[in-house]
């Protein structure tokens, strides 16, 4: 196999810097804007209460939400002050600390989210 010299080239147009990605000019790119608003779940929303690795601390976790980063985001933030604790956005998982199992699928449910529970 021979190494492909073409991927080392620097791309570039009369107008201007391209995208590497999808070779279009970077005023004209949607790559961004497509990764920006990337569907993280597969809809399949799971509430779970975990402890394990955690020091016996528990916490609710959200798993399969059909959102892009930025809405997950604001969800995370709602179910947060909805159950009054902290917690995290991360990787498309959400996290609140604490056993709010039946807070969170109640407030997912009601977002029009089709939540399960899932495990304990
Ligand atoms: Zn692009």
């Amino acid at each position: 196999m021979s190494a492909h010299g073409f991927s080392k080239l620097v791309y570039s147009t009369e107008s201007g810097r391209v995208c590497p990605d999808c070779k279009q000019a970077v005023d004209a790119c949607a790559c961004a804007q497509t990764k920006k608003s990337a569907v993280l779940g597969n809809g399949q929303v799971k509430v779970a209460r975990q402890t394990k690795g955690r020091g016996g601390k528990c916490v609710t976790v959200v798993t399969g939400v059909a959102l892009d980063a930025e809405a997950l985001g604001a969800l995370g933030k709602q179910l947060r002050s909805r159950c009054g604790a902290g917690g995290t956005v991360k990787d498309g998982v959400i996290e609140i600390q604490g056993d709010h199992c039946e807070v969170v699928l109640q407030a997912l449910l009601q977002a029009g989210h089709a939540a399960k529970r899932s495990g304990g």
